[in-house]
């Protein structure tokens, strides 16, 4: 059977001229996509507005997505939630809702698991399953906002995946969340996380948006990157500095520099000093993340001391830095974790099954 088109990863352009062939005018295909986007409809049931028997005939053609709600956990200690939520074909994915005095964030993932292979990450550990589509990652948005019956403000694409590893979905899904007819959240609040595939890097610069790029640097040299991430096989930091260079002149939007911080491995004041230079001549900021330790790897975090040590020594050099706020460390804090907890139940559960 031929598949259905999925409708709510359509620009409104797109959905103009699907509905241009069923013989509908344009404002018809303004009041549907505002329906989806910032009515944030269950279904095409819900748009009244519409007669009946366009929804039904919208209902044959079109696949519409939602998500399924699989489990909420709130933190004590800061408000933070995370979401698991299940996808139509049964895989689930987690996203992330966080208060800030500046507004509320959304963390989202790009894909159903990650094959980046990062060391110190739970997203990675069983490799890709599949990419997101459009909708689904605006769902995770529209799902969240519908629960907490909140405002999303910020949105940060730094849940599972490697957004740059899916690039198409990733770009309509920006035009789509960014779009004045829809929920209209500015493109300055949109940060999208990389661990740095170069010639993406420089797509998405082309594309001349106001997003920001922020790089998954973690190390300051080749070789110690590569220990800590598979990708700096293919791309040296040489290249990376490059491409957000060349970002910066295209879109004069300053790049965010992550730098998780593991225990006896990239927080020396070496390292420090070596950051400096790199951060230096590029107009950036530089985001320090105390690693999250997962338990498949012994990877430690750094000692509080060292962590603020390192932050000194980079502002005494002049490089705008901060310390990531940990968030919901007592709710399976880390990228990913929250999802493997889930589907390693199910592989009990399924094992114990077949015993
Ligand atoms: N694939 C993208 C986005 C997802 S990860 C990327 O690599 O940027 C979002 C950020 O969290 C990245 O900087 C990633 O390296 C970091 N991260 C992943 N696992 C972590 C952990 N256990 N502790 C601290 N940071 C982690």
């Amino acid at each position: 059977m031929e598949e259905k088109t999925d409708i709510k990863s359509m620009t409104l352009g797109e959905l103009t001229a699907e509905l241009a062939v069923m013989g509908e005018k344009a404002f018809r295909a303004k009041q549907m996509y505002q329906w989806m986007h910032v009515k944030l409809a269950a279904g095409f049931e819900e748009m009244t507005n519409l007669s009946k028997s366009l929804r039904e005939e919208c209902g044959k053609k079109f696949s519409y997505t939602s998500l399924e709600t699989v489990e909420i956990q709130e933190s004590k200690l800061d408000g933070t939630k995370k979401f698991l939520f299940g996808l139509s074909d049964g895989n689930v994915v987690e996203s992330v809702w966080m208060q800030y005095k500046h507004g509320n964030s959304v963390c989202i993932s790009s894909q159903v698991g990650c094959r980046m292979g990062c060391r110190f990450c739970a997203s990675t550990l069983d490799g890709l399953e599949r990419n997101l589509r459009p909708s689904e990652m605006l769902d995770q948005i529209y799902s969240i906002q519908r629960l907490t019956g909140e405002r999303v403000s910020n949105v940060v694409v730094m849940g599972t995946g490697e957004p740059m590893d899916n690039y198409d979905n990733l770009l309509k899904f920006i035009h789509i969340l960014t779009d004045e007819n829809g929920l209209n959240i500015s493109q300055r609040n949109v940060t999208v996380s990389t661990c740095g595939i170069v010639p993406k890097m420089k797509q998405l610069a082309k594309e001349k948006l106001q997003i920001t790029l922020a790089l998954s640097l973690h190390a300051t040299t080749d070789e110690k990157r590569r220990r800590l991430m598979p990708i700096a096989n293919k791309y040296s930091i040489a290249e990376l500095m490059s491409a957000c260079k060349y970002y910066f002149s295209q879109t004069g939007r300053r790049i965010t520099f992550e730098y998780s911080l593991v225990g006896g491995v990239n927080d020396t004041d070496e390292d420090a000093a070596e950051l400096a230079a790199l951060a230096g001549p590029l107009c950036c900021h530089v985001n320090l993340i105390p690693v999250n330790p997962i338990k498949e790897r012994d990877f430690v975090q750094s000692e509080s001391a060292r962590i603020q040590a390192f932050k000194n020594k980079l502002e005494k050099n002049k490089i705008n830095v901060t310390i990531r706020r940990e968030m919901g460390r007592d709710i399976d804090g880390a990228c990913g974790q929250l999802r493997r907890k889930h589907t390693d139940a199910l592989r009990t559960l399924e094992e114990t099954a077949r015993a």
